[in-house]
């Protein structure tokens, strides 16, 4: 059976195709308010920049470059999201979790450790030294951290399954210090 030119559809959860953020509401509903459709284009879903490095000029050493709803409109309501981030030697992106979203990372120059921890049962922490080209999950929910462990730049891309911006930085002083302990 050929499928060449059958067209797909599916119900897919959204009820529109898409819901372009408007870019000057304030109204929000699952996201923000859609931009007429009429008026969308192929920019709204597109962004330049990623092979920028961010500065590191700060005292975490490193840099996260959030490619988002704020970047990109077309990503509204859409439930996924990526960033850069750019490590100075010995940077840290230290100890936080995304509420909403289960993270995937993979390491494009240099080599980072990362792990996660698990709050129950026990502080378990998950850890591993990802060289260039590795992948590495930080599951929804839990607090984590990647570390530069080398003495040259380091990079990394990573996946959102769902938009960042409402991340909630809340770790507790413990914590960072059982993470640090092991470092
Ligand atoms: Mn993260």
């Amino acid at each position: 059976m050929s499928f060449g030119f059958l067209a797909f559809a599916f119900e897919p959860s959204p009820l529109q195709y898409f819901c372009v953020a408007h870019p000057s509401s304030s109204a929000k509903v699952n996201g923000l308010a859609c931009k007429n459709p009429a008026l969308v284009q192929a920019s709204d879903f597109s962004f330049s920049g990623l092979h920028l490095a961010g500065n590191t000029s700060n005292p975490n050493g490193s840099k996260v470059s959030p490619v988002s709803v704020a970047q990109v409109p077309g990503l509204n309501t859409l439930g996924i999201s990526m960033v850069r981030i750019d490590y100075a030697p010995w940077g840290i992106n230290p100890p936080h979790t995304h509420p909403r979203a289960t993270e995937i990372l993979t390491v494009i120059e240099g080599s980072l450790q990362v792990g996660f921890v698990t709050s129950n049962p026990g502080n378990t922490l998950f850890t591993k030294t990802l060289q260039k080209g590795d992948v590495f999950v930080f599951p929804v929910g839990l607090v984590h951290f990647q570390r530069n462990v080398v003495t040259g730049h380091a990079v990394a891309i990573a996946g959102f399954s769902n938009d960042i911006l409402a991340k909630a930085f809340q770790v507790d002083k413990s914590v960072v210090d059982q993470l640090q302990a092991k470092f």
